[in-house]
């Protein structure tokens, strides 16, 4: 870890605890209790660093993208920033409301997800996320008031969507956050200028794979989505304007480990 965080990223309070990235009741998930357990390694990047400084028009180079994989098993990744009554509180409490669902969507399971499961399991994401990118701080993409509106409402925060498709392949737990700031190189040349900041996260779990992405400031959030570009249609969008239903295991909204790499802009 880089940065030392004093205060919970969610309230300001303290003293911190020790926050499993990838909570440990999914241990007890049946199809992915391997790659959780202690036998586990890091076999997959979870980590890059990119710098967004080029425009999709412009002809310089993408020679920025910086690439700084990490391996670390899903299992070890910890991080120490929130405090004891948001962990032990509104946290936990969502954990377990999102369950049954979750497990239901590693598994392969075939049922009917209504809106407000997948609000939730948006939410959840987006929470995820949020935790993760503190295991390397130079990726953290989301704001103190995206932080803030996690806590007061259970869906994502402003300037945030969510998809979800089915991964194709074999089940595993892995992790993929993407993050940094982003540039606006002047169309006479010179330096680039930062913007904003932006993460994508990929979280595959058994059957299922998600992303969150999200960009600030919010006032500039349209140019900065169009700077990440558009996901690829075979992920299907649960926030903003979630389907008001879905039937699990999704049959057209299938990803592999190809797609996983590929979210983002297609200048990466
Ligand atoms: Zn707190």
């Amino acid at each position: 870890m880089g940065r030392t965080q004093r205060a919970c990223v969610f309230c300001d309070e303290t003293p911190l605890t020790r926050e499993h990235v990838i909570p440990q009741w999914l241990r007890d998930v049946p199809s992915i209790a391997h790659d959780l357990s202690v036998e586990a390694r890091g076999e997959r990047r979870s980590h890059y660093i990119y710098s967004f400084e080029r425009e999709p028009t412009s002809r310089v180079p993408s020679s920025t993208v910086e690439e700084r994989g990490q391996f670390v098993a899903p299992r070890d990744l910890l991080v120490r920033v929130v405090c004891e009554r948001c962990n032990t509180g509104w946290m936990s409490r969502r954990e377990v409301g999102v369950q049954p669902l979750l497990t239901a969507l590693i598994e392969g399971s075939s049922l009917t997800v209504l809106a407000d499961g997948l609000v939730r399991l948006a939410a959840w994401t987006a929470k995820t996320a949020m935790m993760f990118e503190y295991n390397h701080p130079p990726t953290a993409g989301f704001s103190a008031a995206q932080h803030r509106d996690l806590v007061r409402r259970e869906r994502p925060p402003r300037s945030t969507d969510v998809y979800l498709a089915r991964f194709d392949g074999p089940p595993e737990v892995w992790p993929l956050h993407r993050g940094g700031p982003i540039g606006l190189l002047p169309p006479t040349g010179g330096s680039a200028q930062v913007i904003g900041r932006c993460q994508l996260t990929t979280l595959v779990l058994g059957e299922v794979a998600l992303l969150v992405r999200s960009v600030t400031p919010a006032e500039l959030a349209p140019v900065l989505f169009q700077k990440l570009g558009v996901p690829a249609p075979s992920w299907l969008r649960i926030w903003p304007s979630p389907p008001p239903r879905l039937q699990w295991p999704l049959t057209s909204n299938v990803v592999d480990e190809q797609d996983i790499y590929r979210v983002g802009p297609s200048s990466w």
